[in-house]
């Protein structure tokens, strides 16, 4: 038996980081942690540090560092606590992990998400937030470096299943028709139109089939997830945005398909539970027990397909455009969704003003190429102004 695999878990203390400490701890003998990272709940993190005994730990600031490093010494650990960004990029790329989850929300995942590719690593890539904003530096980094990047998100995990493994030569080439991405149709699927007005961030977290952090929540609940899915996607698996379908499956029992063009449909199907398609990856190309129940189809009886709904769902019509617009726009209609899903979450907006805000801002900018990282930040940063004035003059 060879030794274990060191992992490094940034965003340690959210709902995809506790699936993988989940599965991790099942399999003690093939993974070790290495690095946790937590940015607003420390004592839970500081919780998963007793349990893990990991090198590293990293905190948002100094004095979070300091109130960690002293109940981590008092408790007899070696683990050194580490700060910000910095700390960040430093565990993801150290010379002793092998594997890096990145599962940071957003873009502030960005960064160390590609400190661990052009490091070379095995990255688990659930912060679908960083490649949507720049997805083709970040492609390219992929190549440069020889990483090996495996999806985790459970529609690009099911999809990579489906394709050969062979498929980082584009769909092309394996007779790869069409990408069908199945998405539940979230919390207001069935909602009066006219009620999406009124709903409230709680209802909006409610998702019927998936438990996820909040702001992946309520990009369920408006689909603009299904929408970042599709430019995900596009660059995982070298696909153009026409070929992606979106299917609403409300069952969340087949998490994709695969559509080839002899007529033969791949779909790879499970209970919705994230351990799976983590296991998968953390295992990858062998497979292990991640504690995920066996797919009862008696229980599941049937799979029901519809179309999604463009009215009740304008931010994938959003994402789409975006998506074959290209350059600075992906970019732009990340940072607009992350400001107007947290003035939804504050209850400063309505829900339906998320797409409001989205399609008004981006429709008054020019799309503009991003040949470098510091340009998909300076994207980002002029977003986030411009949605804040949009938000001020309300
Ligand atoms: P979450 O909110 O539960 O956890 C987010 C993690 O990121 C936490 O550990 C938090 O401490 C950390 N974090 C937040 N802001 C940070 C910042 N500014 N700097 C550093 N760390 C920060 O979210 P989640 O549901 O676990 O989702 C994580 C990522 O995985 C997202 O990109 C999401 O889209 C993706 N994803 C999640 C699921 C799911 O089932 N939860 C499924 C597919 C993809
Ligand atoms: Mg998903």
């Amino acid at each position: 038996m060879s030794a274990p695999q060191r992992i490094t878990v940034l965003g340690a203390t959210g709902s995809i980081g506790l699936s993988t400490l989940d599965v991790i701890a099942r399999h003690p003998e093939r993974y070790q942690v290495f690095a946790l990272s937590g940015f607003s709940r420390l004592a839970e993190l500081q919780a998963l540090c007793l349990l893990h005994r990991p090198d590293y730990a990293v905190v948002p600031d100094t004095s979070a560092a300091h109130e960690l490093q002293s109940s981590l010494r008092g408790a007899g650990l070696a683990t050194e606590v580490l700060v910000g960004e910095e700390g960040l990029c430093a565990v993801a790329a150290a010379a002793e992990v092998d594997c890096v989850m990145a599962a940071i929300v957003g873009a502030a995942g960005l960064k160390p998400t590609l400190a661990a590719v052009r490091a070379g690593k095995k990255v688990l890539l659930a912060n679908k937030e960083a490649l949507v904003m720049s997805g083709a530096l970040f492609m390219q980094a992929v190549r440069e470096s020889g990483a090996t990047l495996l999806p985790i998100d459970s529609e690009h995990n099911a999809i990579f299943q489906c394709l050969p493994g062979d498929y980082a030569r584009g769909l092309q080439p394996v007779g790869v028709r069409r990408i069908l991405l199945t998405a539940s149709g979230g919390p207001f699927r069935e909602t009066p139109l006219a009620e999406l007005e009124r709903v409230t961030p709680e209802q909006a977290c409610a998702h019927p089939n998936w438990s996820m952090g909040r702001k992946i929540s309520v990009d369920s609940a408006s689909m603009m997830n299904k929408g970042l899915e599709l430019i995900e996607a596009c660059w995982l698996f070298d696909a153009r945005p026409e070929q992606v379908e979106v299917v609403i499956h409300r069952q969340s029992v087949i998490h994709s398909l695969v559509d080839y063009v002899d007529g033969s449909v791949l779909a790879q199907l499970g209970n919705p539970d994230m351990r799976t398609p983590i296991a998968h990856a953390l295992a990858w190309p062998e497979r292990i027990d991640s504690g995920v129940a066996p797919l009862d189809l008696f229980a599941v009886g049937r799979l029901d397909f519809e179309r999604p709904d463009a009215q009740r769902f304008p931010c994938l019509r959003l994402a789409r455009e975006a998506a074959q617009a290209g350059g600075s726009a992906p970019a732009m209609l990340n940072a607009l969704n992350e400001v107007a899903v947290e003035a939804f979450l504050q209850r400063r907006i309505r829900f339906s003003d998320i797409a409001r805000m989205i399609e008004a801002v981006l429709n008054a900018q020019s799309v503009q190429a991003v040949e470098a990282l510091d340009a998909v930040f300076e994207v980002d940063r002029r977003a986030r102004a411009l949605a804040a004035e949009w938000l001020a003059r309300r």
